[in-house]
């Protein structure tokens, strides 16, 4: 089907449609007068928190039409290059994302960069509502001298090498030695550390991409340090992410007694889910001592703590031995290396500003929002919020929370753009042209189904759920445009 026979079917209450003076660099977009009275809104990036606004929108707006923008050939965000293959159960959303994009009021157009291919500029000229969600795409740095060398590398680099996402397969981290060191001790250097020890037949059976899998299956790492710069009783992984590791098969954890004292006395007072996840690492340094540690042939998973990162050497990496002052980490004189042959510093993702437009908190990575509803430029002191423009998801709160948190915070969201749609905060009577694909380097959802069967097809043979395509070309090639 031609993209505007596409279009023309997904949206029949149009009414005209004119040849662009809006022309972009990228993409030809052709402007679009949508029949009075419907409330046009678009909203930008296709992860967890785009499709669950929309979701809410769609729902609560009978008269709304919504369009995605996103910027790689494939929807779904983290869900498809964040969330760990092993853990396919969560990346069960997607079938409740499918469900939102298959609503004819739903247009999806992948391939498409806020900032590059369009501009903010463009979208709030053309929409009655503008809904950022583009998530975190960087990663925040130590600021080590030595951290640009190779054996230095994000988690944020080492998931999306994995999870294949395009761009990511040029990283070869190099596994060739034996200690790695991870910084950070949150659910995304649980992850990492997972994928590093689980045993290689199993991951086969995932959707981690091929040459992932070849590099894993020849790993020489045995041993993966997880260092955290405070102590147990602030470690920000969960439960389940530590339960996982302790069952993994052929890997023993190892904990450091020492970092556990006093922690027992304290376990009474603390919230439940902390009190747990306590208890947990009681019992299994409990049990460590009651076998004989390090001398069997099994992988180890050293989680330490009270380590601030000092100085990165080329095969070790130094730490400041911290003490706790009212739950922050102060650094003592004294320090402590690591052998470390890999570093991979997980301490947390980064949201960039994608159009100057944008009224973006560079020191705190998030654009500046009020409840989503986005401020003012603040260089002016305005606080007051810019009718019609939006933010939720990562991008809104800053780089954490599951992926139910993000469900809650782009509900919250959505509702707000309703309450004020039925303020007439946002000027809903004016007739503004949309956005429209004229050629052809836009993925739709029909392109998108199109890689989805392609991949899932390319994985049976192996057992995979999906053999993930990496090249953007070929996604295009699939996808039909
Ligand atoms: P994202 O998911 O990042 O989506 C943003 C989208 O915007 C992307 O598709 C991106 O391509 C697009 N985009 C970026 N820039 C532009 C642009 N300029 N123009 C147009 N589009 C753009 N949560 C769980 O509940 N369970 C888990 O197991 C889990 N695992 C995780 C593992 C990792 C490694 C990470 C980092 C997070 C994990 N999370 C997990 C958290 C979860 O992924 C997030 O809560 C959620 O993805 C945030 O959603 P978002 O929509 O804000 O951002
Ligand atoms: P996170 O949970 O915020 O953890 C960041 C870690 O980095 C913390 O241990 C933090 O220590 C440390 N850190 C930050 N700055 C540091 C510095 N300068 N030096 C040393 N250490 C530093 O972030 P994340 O792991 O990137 O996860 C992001 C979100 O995604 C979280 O909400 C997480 O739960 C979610 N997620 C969930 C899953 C899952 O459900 N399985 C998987 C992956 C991610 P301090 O506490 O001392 O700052």
């Amino acid at each position: 089907m031609s993209l505007t026979r596409h279009f023309l079917n997904c949206r029949r209450n149009l009414i005209n449609i004119y040849s662009s003076s809006f022309s972009t660099s990228a993409i030809n977009l052709q402007a679009v007068q949508q029949a009075t009275g419907t409330k046009r809104i678009c909203i930008v990036g296709a992860g967890p928190a785009g499709f669950y606004a929309a979701q809410y929108l769609l729902k609560q707006l009978s008269d709304c039409a919504v369009d995605i923008v996103e910027k790689l050939p494939v929807p779904f965000g983290l869900v498809r290059f964040g969330v760990a293959p092993d853990h396919p159960e969560v990346k069960n959303v997607i079938n409740t994302f499918t469900k939102t994009a298959e609503n004819p009021r739903l247009r999806f157009f992948g391939n498409v960069t806020l900032g590059t291919d369009v501009t903010l500029q463009e979208l709030r000229e053309r929409y009655h509502a503008v809904l950022l969600t583009y998530g975190a795409d960087q990663d925040r740095e130590l600021q080590l001298e030595n951290e640009e060398q190779a054996h230095v590398l994000s988690a944020r680099q080492f998931v999306a090498w994995y999870n294949g996402l395009p761009g990511a397969e040029q990283l070869q981290p190099d596994l060739n030695g034996r200690d790695v060191t991870i910084v950070g001790q949150g659910n995304v250097a649980v992850d990492v550390a997972r994928m590093l020890l689980t045993p290689i037949d199993s991951l086969k059976l995932t959707d981690t991409t091929d040459y992932a899998l070849q590099a894993l299956a020849e790993s020489k790492v045995e041993r993966v340090h997880l260092v955290g710069r405070r102590g147990p009783l602030q470690a920000a992984f969960t439960i389940k992410e530590l339960r996982e590791m302790l069952k993994l098969p052929n890997v023993e954890t190892c904990w450091r007694p020492q970092d556990f004292t006093g922690i027992e006395a304290q376990v009474g007072k603390l919230q439940r889910p902390r009190k747990r996840l306590t208890e947990l690492m009681l019992k299994s340094i409990g049990e460590q001592s009651s076998r004989k540690v390090g001398i069997s042939n099994n992988k180890q998973f050293l989680p330490i703590f009270l380590r601030a990162p000092k100085s990165i050497g080329q095969r070790q990496m130094e730490f400041s031995i911290t003490k706790l002052r009212e739950n922050a980490a102060v650094v003592t004189e004294e320090t402590e290396s690591l052998p470390s042959d890999l570093i991979l510093r997980s301490i947390g993702y980064k949201s960039s500003c994608a159009d100057a437009g944008i009224n973006f908190d560079t020191q705190r990575g998030h654009v500046c929002n009020q409840q989503g509803r986005v401020l003012k430029d603040n260089k002016a002191q305005l606080t007051e919020p810019e009718p019609g423009l939006y933010v939720a998801g990562w991008l809104a709160t800053g780089p954490t929370g599951v992926i139910l948190t993000t469900m809650n915070v782009a509900f919250s969201v959505a509702k707000t753009i309703c309450d004020d749609m039925a303020a007439n905060v946002i000027d809903t009577t004016s007739v503004k042209p949309g956005l429209a694909p004229d050629n052809r380097r836009i993925v739709t959802w029909e392109g998108w189904q199109r890689i989805d069967k392609h991949e899932t097809e390319a994985g049976k043979p192996m057992g995979k759920p999906r053999e993930k395509i990496v090249s953007i070309p070929e996604l295009l090639r699939i996808a039909g445009v």
